[in-house]
Formats: structure tokens, sequence, C-alpha cells
């Protein structure tokens, strides 16, 4: 088996000091024998290709780093860990394989909003005031009602322990009505 190289120091002597099962895969946590430094590693089976079809009708491949990217930036300085990050983007994945191997860009961004929101509510609402270009509190409102309202299929399987005891879990609502005003901002792929 082929060493992991450290990403500090560039040597191939690391141990693993922990190995976690994620919802896709499998996540290590490695130790530098060279330097000391720490850092973590994600294993999962090669994805199949899913296309993103942007608004101008151009077609890019589904990019799980730069999805993740935009996650943790949405999630900066809010109790949200990289697992929970992970395990959001992967049902992203799969919600858009089950579409059928592609998904237009605004959906990503809305699957994107509904999986940080069953992990942290602010962090979602800090996704979508970058994704959505959200100008006023109505618009705001009308992001987090639609959470609450519109539930995608699927949303329940999002396994995601709660960053907080479940006191404070929030709700989402099975009405089936679907908001008529739906304004979208322009969603580029996060
Ligand atoms: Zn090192």
């Amino acid at each position: 088996m082929l060493n992991v190289l450290c990403p500090f120091c560039s040597s191939d002597s690391t141990q693993v000091i922990d190995t976690r099962p994620i919802p896709d895969g499998v996540r290590r946590r490695r130790e530098c024998i060279a330097c000391g430094e720490r850092f973590t590693t994600y294993e999962r089976a090669e994805e199949p290709r899913i296309d993103v079809i942007k608004r101008d009708g151009r077609r890019e491949r589904f990019d799980r780093q730069k999805l993740l990217r935009g996650l943790a930036r949405a999630a900066g300085g809010r109790p949200v860990s990289a697992d929970q990050l992970e395990a959001v983007a992967a049902w992203i994945a799969e919600q858009a394989r089950q579409g059928g191997g592609e998904a237009q860009a605004e959906r990503i961004g809305d699957l994107a909003e509904r999986g940080l929101a069953r992990v942290d509510p602010v962090s979602a609402i800090q996704f979508a005031s970058v994704y959505r270009n959200l100008a006023d509190l109505d618009q705001l409102e009308a992001v987090v009602r639609r959470f609450k309202d519109d539930p995608l299929p699927g949303e329940d399987q999002l396994a995601i322990e709660p960053p907080v005891p479940s006191g404070s879990k929030s709700s989402i609502g099975r009405s089936r009505e679907i908001s008529s005003n739906r304004r979208r901002g322009h969603v580029p792929q996060p």
C-alpha cells in the first residue's frame, strides 16, 4: 500500500492514529512521524460522474471539493465540524446521483442550503445570503420559510449528528404547499 505523504513536510513516514466510519467512507486521523503535524484524510469509492447544468446551459462536472469549500466558507466560525460538512456533501452528491447523473446548479445550491440547515441553520443562512445575493429581510425570510415548509424528499435520510443536544431541534414541517413566489437568485455551484 502506498504511504500517505505528509501535507506539511512531504515525508512518507505517517501513521494512522484514529479511524472512523463516515456516511460514505472512512475518515482517518494521521500523524507525521517526521514533523509531528496531524492531518485528516477521507477515503471513499470514486464517484460516478454527475453533470451540473448551469443557468446558461453550460455543463460542468460536479466537484465535491469545490462544494465542500463553499460549505466550509458558509460555516466559517460556526460550531460545524468537517465531518458534518462531509456528510452534507455526501448527501448532496447522493441526491444529485438519484436525479440521473445530472443536476441543475440551482438544485445543488438548494440542497446545500437544506443540508446545512439540518446541521446549523445559521450556516445555511450565511450560505443563502452569498449564493442568492439576498437583498433584504423579506428575501431572507422567504428562504427561511422554505426550509421549514418545503422539505425535499430524502431529507430525513441526512444522517448527521446534531451539533447541539436535541433540546433546540428544529422541526422541519411536512407541508405539501410549495411557495408560489420561488424567487431564485443565480446559484452558481458552490
Ligand atoms: Zn510532516
